[in-house]
């Protein structure tokens, strides 16, 4: 399931051991189109492999958790809290872009761009009693931030400290949403993108706006958010260039796989013959964190703690 986000939206996929994940895209506003104050609909209009279907809220909330997480090798109880928290999460987000496609004629669509829809995992997934339970339990529950329904950003892997949608996309701040330390012992991982300058020319030359002009002799971190992630990055050689790093990941990560540049908390070096770039996490890392989460539900944390720790103040 490893899905690539159109242009600025980030990905993540599924975790070697742990989760299948998909990732929320950056909203480009956070608006609430209608009633901001509206409860939660029985129904979405879902547009599901370009077709439109109205569908039980519930029922789209069952298909979209199993399809952004998998807790391989997690017991039940495991399990069972991590299905809570996505389905409040999913059904959240549900609620807050519902609209976003309207003038299209329905509310969400089926990928990463709103979340990802997968409803054929209902019928095949290991998880779908758990996650049935799961979603009945928490029906009609979502998250509100002074009333409204809160924007329940998530991704795979924040790599030890989450970020601010500001910082990761330029977006409006939320309070809900703070760049945080995640303390979730072990479970945040690393990884490394290594290729040649010869390499990292032809990769970024795919795309204008990392266009080195034929020549790549420095890549180098100018500016870095709160949490440590490369805001920006200048690209020296034949034409100088300044990119964000999610620019700079999306780009690689559109030639190279999502598993190339997974994040932007990284750091990058010169080898002998090019550049390494030596990370932490996947995805965005703006809100819930999957990997931290299911850790903290393997602890014993309580739905409502899992919450609380990546949107605090929503409730
Ligand atoms: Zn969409
Ligand atoms: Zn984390």
């Amino acid at each position: 399931m490893t899905r690539f986000p159109k242009r600025r939206h980030v990905v993540a996929t599924v975790l070697s051991t742990v989760l299948g994940l998909a990732i929320a895209c950056a909203p480009s506003t956070a608006r609430f189109p209608g009633d901001v104050t509206r409860g939660v609909p029985a129904r979405l209009r879902v547009q599901v492999s370009g077709q439109v279907r109205t569908i039980a809220l519930d029922d789209y909330v069952l298909g979209a958790a199993l399809s952004e997480v998998t807790p391989v090798s997690e017991s039940n109880r495991v399990a069972a809290t991590v299905y809570e928290v996505q389905a409040i999460i999913a059904r959240t987000y549900a609620v807050a872009q519902a609209g976003r496609h309207a003038p299209e004629g329905f509310d969400v669509c089926d990928r990463t761009h709103c979340q990802l829809y997968e409803p054929a995992r209902i019928a095949t997934s290991r998880f779908s009693a758990i996650a049935r339970a799961a979603v009945a339990r928490t029906t009609g529950r979502i998250l509100r931030f002074n009333s409204l329904p809160a924007l329940t950003l998530f991704h795979s892997d924040c790599g030890g400290h989450t970020t601010t949608p500001t910082a990761a996309w330029g977006g409006a701040a939320l309070a809900y949403l703070p760049a945080r330390q995640d303390e979730a012992g072990g479970t945040h991982r690393t990884w490394q993108f290594s290729a040649t300058a010869e390499e990292w020319v032809r990769v970024l030359a795919s795309d204008a706006r990392t266009d080195p002009g034929g020549r790549l002799s420095g890549l180098i971190v100018s500016q870095r958010d709160a949490s440590g992630r490369a805001s920006w990055v200048r690209l020296e050689g034949g034409r100088g260039r300044h990119v964000t790093g999610e620019t700079l990941r999306a780009v690689v990560a559109a030639q190279r796989g999502a598993r190339s540049i997974m994040s932007t908390l990284f750091e990058i070096e010169p080898t002998p013959n090019g550049f390494v770039v030596k990370g932490r996490g996947f995805g965005h890392g703006v809100g819930l964190c999957q990997v931290g989460a299911m850790a903290r539900a393997r602890g014993g944390a309580s739905v409502t703690a899992i919450l609380a720790h990546y949107y605090p103040g929503a409730r």
